[in-house]
């Protein structure tokens, strides 16, 4: 096999898997993204795959990592959509707000006012996700699903600059059992408050065909396909 194709082969095979869980679980493989996640990838990784497949998005969870990458000889002429999945500090909002075309990690009304008026001077719409939090724990970013409502009515109010797309969030470390039920819970929100064309990103490497069994339609997959 030359290791040309590798990655393209590797990616292939996560696409049968998701394809796989797709038909067991009655959900159409035409509706479900994704995000090719390039944050542990070098550029020659990222060009071999880019050259052989038409992917629907990478993402990224750094800026600065995002411009060396993507901006350098090797992957400057690919056209692709970069989705930002990292914590997003205020001080780089409008950098990040350039150079991604979906945020999928708005947590808090502070961010959502700065992108709102970084979008305005730059004359465009953000467009964003919210991450909710599926753990207890303090150190993961992300709103508590309660909070989601008047969230979601104060954005709509305050920043009309800022498009809701949907919903990301990160699974709790636990049983699959848990897994799934962090999942479901999140699935629900989504159903109350999205459209079935938002995005529902739940589920990373470790997890997707949970995720994909509970309805996600963004899963954001790095290490299965840059192995
Ligand atoms: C790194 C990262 C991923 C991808 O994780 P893998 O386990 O490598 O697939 C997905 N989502 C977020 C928010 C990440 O930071």
């Amino acid at each position: 096999m030359q290791e040309e194709n590798k990655v393209a082969q590797t990616y292939d095979k996560v696409l049968a898997r998701v394809k796989e869980v797709c038909l067991k679980s009655n959900r159409d493989f035409s509706k479900v993204n994704i995000l090719v996640v390039t944050k542990y990838a070098n550029q020659e990784q990222i060009r071999q795959l880019l050259s052989k497949r038409q992917v629907f998005a990478v993402g990224q969870s750094k800026l600065q990592d995002t411009l060396t990458k993507f901006s350098g000889p090797q992957l400057k002429n690919f056209k692709v959509k970069k989705f930002f999945i990292g914590h997003l500090q205020t001080n780089k909002a409008a950098k990040v707000l350039e150079t991604f075309d979906l945020i999928c990690s708005l947590d808090s009304l502070h961010l959502a006012e700065v992108l709102n008026k970084q979008a305005q001077k730059q004359n465009k719409k953000a467009l964003c996700l919210l991450q909710i939090k599926l753990t207890d724990k303090q150190t993961q970013s992300g709103l508590k699903i309660e909070e989601v409502p008047a969230f979601i009515e104060q954005v709509q109010t305050l920043y009309p600059n800022i498009e809701l797309k949907g919903l990301m969030a990160i699974a709790p470390q636990g049983a699959p059992e848990e897994i799934k039920a962090a999942f479901k819970k999140a699935k629900a929100v989504f159903d109350n408050h999205f459209k079935e064309q938002d995005y529902l990103s739940l589920g990373m490497s470790g997890d997707f065909e949970i995720a994909l069994e509970q309805g996600s339609n963004l899963l954001r997959i790095g290490s299965a396909i840059f192995d």
